[in-house]
């Protein structure tokens, strides 16, 4: 190749990736801050159809509804199998029986078993995580375990969600290892009125299978206070909760179709289902509508992508993954044609940008078409992004990008009773829509795709 003066001056110079999507972007900016209709979709998924648990009435309904609304917007929607497991929960009481008499709100983890009738009363051993756990050995059989550690802020860091999650999944299977009777946790949240958070619970192979139930942090402090005074302190927990056999349900799969290669899907995805406390708003009703939403605009503003831009409604991301794992395996043979995948599940608050795991040099490439989003103040690009539903991709080494919300407010309200409409800012979810909406069309449109991620071996879950 002859290198010319001009040739060399345009490697040089910066790449506008974002420039061929300016008009573009800012027609989908101004239709969703004055035509968007996220929030109507999401008032009718969480005042009209509600909880939507696995295998419940409601995620059936939102099945229906998704399914109906989205072909009526002349897309090409369907739905795809997935069996599904089902927990159904029960009565949940329980009260400090000595030194003193006083109730206490908790609710179940999802996916514990029930306490024996009547329920199970014994005398609490408190401790702040795993270690301090095994360090009290034979002091914990035949006690009830309250794992008793606060969780402050965000997803991530020494006192965010991260550093306390595994006290929900696998405090169950480490208090049986050493024969505690029930587990209590401290309500993993960062706000409560008296609100407990549920969340998914493991058992383990071998391993005895004890309730577990959340308590508020309000009655966590209270167990703590009347522990230190030395005194044994004796609770009992009544759950009623149980596990039915799977069931099938589906996920929703709705295709705007590529005008030039179809057969390159861009995906963009959320969990249908949701916890049964509340009504399933912030997660991730919001996500859903963001999803939906996107599609409908781009097709009313006759913004049809070079790719298929394909949005996935999976369901059972709460409790069992189910959703993720049938459509991985479903379409394994098509992975190498998903140029990327973005997750739509991180509340409904601001958006700030996006996470994004993907091959030497992507997070730059996501970072000029982020500059679209200066608008809504989103352009902050940060390496490692994805989401639960979406990981099931990466061993195809398709890139994750991961949509980004102000996280304040979020542990407030997740997994509790309060996940209702009335926390979610209608301006905020159009906005978090438009930038899912300009990244998305921008990834599906750009003549190339971004660098794939490693093909990794399946990880563990
Ligand atoms: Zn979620």
């Amino acid at each position: 190749m002859k290198v010319t003066l001009a040739l060399l001056a345009v490697l040089a110079a910066p790449v506008e990736t974002s420039a061929p999507y300016a008009e573009a972007a800012g027609r989908i900016l101004e239709a969703e801050r004055t035509d968007g209709q996220a929030w109507a979709i999401l008032q009718h998924l969480t005042d009209r159809i509600g909880p939507r648990l696995s295998g419940s009435p409601g995620a059936e309904a939102s099945v229906v509804w998704t399914l109906e609304r989205l072909r009526s917007w002349g897309l090409d929607a369907r739905t795809e199998p997935v069996i599904v497991p089902r927990w159904v929960r029960g009565i949940e009481t329980a009260e400090v029986v000595a030194p003193v008499s006083q109730r206490l709100v908790v609710t179940a983890l999802g996916g514990s078993d029930p306490t024996p009738p009547g329920g199970v009363t014994a005398e609490v051993v408190e401790v702040r995580g795993f270690d301090e756990l095994k360090s009290r050995g034979e002091a914990v059989r035949g006690k009830i375990v309250l794992f008793n550690r606060a969780m402050r802020a965000g997803f991530g860091g020494p006192e965010g969600y991260g550093s306390v999650a595994s006290l929900r999944t696998r405090g169950a299977i480490e208090a049986a290892k050493l024969g505690a009777v029930a587990t209590l946790l401290r309500s993993i949240g960062t706000a409560s009125l008296r609100t407990p958070h549920t969340g998914l619970m493991n058992y383990e192979e071998g391993v005895p299978r004890i309730p577990g139930a959340a308590v508020s942090a309000e009655d966590a402090d209270l167990l703590h206070r009347l522990l230190a005074s030395g005194e044994p302190v004796r609770v009992r927990l009544e759950l009623t909760c149980r596990s039915e056999p799977d069931v099938p349900s589906a996920n929703v799969v709705a295709d705007l179709r590529g005008r030039e290669k179809p057969e390159d899907v861009v995906l963009i995805g959320a969990h249908l289902d949701s916890w049964d406390l509340g009504t399933g708003a912030i997660d991730d009703g919001a996500g859903v509508a963001m999803v939906m939403e996107t599609l409908r605009l781009l097709k009313a503003l006759g913004l049809r992508p070079r790719r298929t831009l394909r949005g996935v409604l999976f369901m059972n991301e709460e409790n069992g993954l189910r959703g993720a794992i049938a459509y991985a395996e479903r379409h394994k043979d098509a992975l190498a044609r998903h140029v990327v995948a973005i997750e739509a599940d991180s509340g409904a608050a601001r958006p700030t940008g996006f996470g994004v795991s993907a091959g030497p040099g992507g997070l730059e490439r996501v970072r000029e078409i982020a500059r679209l989003l200066e608008p809504l103040g989103a352009t902050e690009v940060t390496p490692g992004g994805g989401g639960a539903d979406i990981s099931r991709l990466r061993p195809a080494g398709v890139p994750l990008l991961g949509l980004l919300l102000d996280p304040t407010r979020y542990f407030d309200y997740h997994h509790s009773p309060a996940d209702t409409l009335d926390k979610v800012d209608p301006a905020e979810l159009a906005r978090g829509t438009a930038a899912l909406a300009v990244m998305a069309y921008a990834l599906a449109e750009m003549p190339d795709v971004l660098p794939r991620l490693e093909p990794a071996p399946r990880e563990a879950r």
